[in-house]
């Protein structure tokens, strides 16, 4: 399976990734969480992308392309994977086209309060970005990771202002590619969120069981 998953920012493409990843034996590259790791190494990428990062703008097309390149040259043949967090330009989405096609978009569709009151209260694991919430998600035991043990913290691109500023660039950026691959007939799985406390799991297994009932894994 060659997927996108495509959703605003916290919609729980991280979440939904982490679990599809597990059932379906697919790789998942997380532009979001190569940049945050290069930053953390202060790597010549992580110099390059820091600044937008952290104000929650888009890193130019050319840098996040060259990412992407050589993460999917990495990926074994025949091996499916994710894309989380990427196309984000339409740019973006015209240069993976003329590199590999796409079988299906999974859509998660959440809206906008329950957004920002999620990624308001949202932790990550920092040694394997393992997503909680410490109201909606609670790890087992408070800032330890449920799965290694590391220690749970706040993304700084998790406040009110930086936050508002990644919905702008989703809305005026990033949302137009849902039109975009409606055109070109890719195929949508769409798990829609009515409220703040649905666990993941019963929406995950959802969006399994549409993903097997398609033949494409
Ligand atoms: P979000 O929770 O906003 O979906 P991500 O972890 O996917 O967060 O991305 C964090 C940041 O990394 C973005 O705000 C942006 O600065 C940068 N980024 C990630 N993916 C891309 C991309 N495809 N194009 C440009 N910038 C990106």
């Amino acid at each position: 399976m060659k997927a996108i998953i495509f959703g605003a920012p916290g919609a729980g493409k991280g979440t939904y990734s982490s679990r599809l990843q597990n059932q379906l034996g697919v790789d998942v590259i997380a532009m979001g969480d190569i940049f945050r790791e290069s930053v953390k190494q202060n790597s010549e990428l992580g110099k390059k992308v820091k600044s937008y990062v952290e104000q929650g703008a888009l890193v130019p097309d050319n840098v996040v392309v060259d990412v992407l390149k050589d993460r999917l040259s990495k990926i074994p043949a025949g091996k499916g994977f994710l894309l989380d967090g990427f196309p984000r330009t339409i740019e973006q989405a015209n240069t993976l086209e003329g590199i590999v096609k796409i079988d299906v978009i999974l859509q998660l569709d959440v809206p906008d309060e329950i957004i920002i009151e999620r990624l308001s209260t949202r932790r990550i694991c920092r040694d394997c970005s393992a997503v909680y919430n410490i109201r909606f998600l609670k790890p087992k035991v408070e800032g330890k990771c449920d799965k290694c043990g590391g220690e749970l913290y706040q993304r700084p691109d998790d406040n009110i202002e930086v936050i508002k500023n990644r919905l702008q660039v989703y809305k005026t950026q990033t949302e137009p590619l849902i039109e975009y691959y409606k055109q070109k007939n890719v195929p949508f799985i769409v798990s829609v969120t009515k409220s703040l406390d649905s666990p993941p799991e019963p929406m995950v297994a959802k969006m399994l069981d549409d993903i097997k009932k398609m033949g494409i894994c």
